[in-house]
Parts: C-alpha cells; structure tokens; sequence
C-alpha cells in the first residue's frame, strides 16, 4: 500500500502548490560585483569544505528529481566559474529534466559545446545597460564587449536567449525603450527585473521602477505603433509583450508590486546545501549535512516545502522596508 508521504508524491505546500522547479546555486562566487547583488564590503570567504562539491550536488539532486522536480536552473554566483560545472551540466543532462542556466555570459563561449551535448535550450543573461561605461561602473569590471559578443554567439547558436535587466531608478530606467527597442529584429526576451531587498544591497521602495511605471512608458513610446501582450507560460513569472511586427518579446518580472507567489513552484538550493522555500524566506534547512550524515534528505525536504509562506516568505509589504529590515542573506549567497 502506497504510504502518505511516499516518493513519488508530488512536493506540495499548504496551498497546494507543486514545486517542481530546483534553482541551484553552485557558488557565492563571482566574476562581476554588480552592486545590487554583491554587498559593498564583498562577502565573507568560507573554507570550500562548507559548500557542495559536485558529487554532492549530484546525490542531492537526484532526490528531488524522485520527489517530482522536472526543471532545474544553474545559478550562483556566477555558476561558470565552478571548477567541475562543464561535468555537472553534462551529468544533469542526463536526467530527466528540462535544464537551464542564469549567467553573466563572461565566460559562456567556452561552455557552448557542453550546453548543446547537455540538451540546454534556455540561457538567461543578465545584461543591466546597453551601454558600456555604465555596464561596467554597475558591475565594477570591464566585461561589457565579450558580454555582448557573446549573446551574439548564443543567438548563432540558436539558444533561446533571456536577458534579466534589474532595473534601479536613476541608474538604468532611462534605457526601457533602448532595451525593447532591441526586440525588434533580434529574438530575444528582455525580462525588466524589479529591484528586489537582500542583505547589503541599500534597497529602499524609491529605487524601483514599478511595473505599472513600465508599461506607461510603453503606452507613451509605441501607441502609434502597436504592441500585445503575449500568452505566459504555467507558472511563469514574467508578464510578457511583443511590438508589433517584433521577433522578440519584451517582459516585467514584479516581485514587489505584483508578486506571483500564487503559482510558485521554486524550490531554492545554495551553494552551501541549504534549501530556502522561497528567495524572500528567513527559514532554511541544512540538506547538505544531512546528506554528508547520511541521513534522508526527503522529510527534510518536504518539511521545508510544507513550512513555505503564502507570499513572499512571510514579508508582508515591503513599502516600509528599508535596509535595516532586510533578514535574508545577500542575493549573491542564494542565487538569483
Ligand atoms: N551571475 C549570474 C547572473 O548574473 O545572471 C547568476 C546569478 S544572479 C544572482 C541571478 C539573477 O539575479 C540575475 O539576473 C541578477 O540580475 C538578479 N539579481 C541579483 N540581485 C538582484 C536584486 N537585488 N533584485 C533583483 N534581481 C537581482
Ligand atoms: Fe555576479 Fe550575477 Fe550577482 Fe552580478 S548579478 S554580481 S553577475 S552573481
């Protein structure tokens, strides 16, 4: 007889929600220190024992693919700049799961090949300004050309490429219709991201450019022109358009002025093995020392599944919030 909580039940919350989507974060490292994610101060090194290897990261995940996961992400960090990620793509390419990955693409020429062989269709990169000087002053390094040169590769490569735009009042909202202006005749998704509280990052509800703000610039720069809104995916967390007569698309991503977390499905795994049911929750469980113990990860898991917050791990509103209210680890430590 089947028990209650038997493997192959799906991972459901209180609400019924069925998480079926893994986020990993394979480092706190990273090439960029884009100041919204990277505290000004940098973030403590810990000794390499504290996070995964890529064993460990393998073991781990194939227990939540028993447990129902059909989508994983490769995230961090900068996930391209773990040792060993070109052995974890190809051996995640071999479970049953569609697998993606969210990347500065500094380093994503030399991954091409293990990507393709991994069957990765969907790529994600983030890309915060057109234009150089200002990329570069956001994350504190020179990387802007070889970024762009390789979203070209990518698009040679006939990735489906998503490019996550965090957009800051008074450093980037200058550059919406620059940005979906790009969608016209190249078949890309430009996702505006609002700009979300972590650990040391000087959020305050002033600095976000709200969703409704998007889409009156949008109704002002192309009412002559057209645009519509585009079918979303289940459980997809952005809100998307094309321009009339565009091969790419254009998406708002609101997590503060319009949360999705009714159809949320995320499950978040950090570079150290913790699992967070939710980016804003304060809540985490240790599977990674479960797992070195030897123990059953799967009522760890779905205890931290059930625990999940309605809405944005618990927080309310975030109209009050400032700097000092923020009890989450920095973004760079989670994994976007
Ligand atoms: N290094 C990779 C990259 O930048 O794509 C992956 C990790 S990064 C933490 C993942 C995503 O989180 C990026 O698209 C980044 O723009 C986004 N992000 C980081 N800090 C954020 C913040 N404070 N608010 C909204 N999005 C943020
Ligand atoms: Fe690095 Fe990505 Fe964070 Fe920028 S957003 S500092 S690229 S992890």
């Amino acid at each position: 007889m089947k028990t209650k909580h038997s493997n192959n039940d799906p991972l459901l919350d209180k609400l019924g929600r069925k998480h079926d989507y893994l986020r990993i974060s394979l480092t706190e490292r990273c090439n960029l220190r884009c100041f919204y994610c990277m505290p000004e101060e940098g973030i403590q090194l810990r000794e390499r024992s504290v996070f995964m290897t890529s064993k460990e990261v393998l073991d781990i995940v194939k227990v939540f693919v028993d447990l129902g996961v059909t989508k994983i992400r490769l995230t961090g960090g900068e996930p391209l700049i773990k040792k060993d990620v070109a052995y974890i793509i190809k051996e995640l390419g071999k479970l049953p799961v569609e697998l993606a990955i969210t990347t500065n693409a500094v380093n994503v020429n030399q991954f091409i090949d293990t990507l393709k062989e991994a069957g990765v269709k969907s790529i994600n990169v983030s890309l915060d300004s057109l234009i150089a000087d200002k990329f570069n002053e956001i994350s504190k390094r020179n990387h802007f050309d070889k970024i762009m040169s390789n979203i070209h590769l990518l698009l040679d490569h006939k990735f489906d490429v998503k490019i996550n735009v965090v957009l800051i009042k008074g450093v980037n909202d200058n550059e919406i219709i620059n940005f979906i202006n790009w969608t016209k005749n190249t078949k890309i998704n430009i996702r505006f991201i609002e700009f979300m509280p972590f650990d040391g990052n000087n959020w305050n509800w002033e600095k976000k450019v709200s969703y409704q703000e998007i889409i009156d610039k949008v109704n002002s720069e192309y009412s002559i022109e057209g645009y519509h809104k585009v079918q979303d995916t289940e459980n997809d967390t952005s809100r998307n358009y094309q321009l009339k007569n565009s091969v790419g698309t254009f998406g708002i991503i609101s997590s503060i002025t319009n949360p999705f977390c009714d159809s949320c499905n995320r499950i978040r795994l950090t570079a150290d093995g913790k699992i967070k049911n939710c980016l804003f929750s304060q809540e985490e469980s240790d599977l990674l020392s479960a797992h070195r113990n030897q123990q059953d990860l799967t009522p760890l898991i779905r205890s931290a599944i059930t625990s999940k917050h309605p809405e944005r791990g618990g927080n309310i509103a975030f109209e009050n919030f400032t700097e000092k209210d923020v009890k989450n680890r920095s973004m760079i430590t989670i994994g976007g």
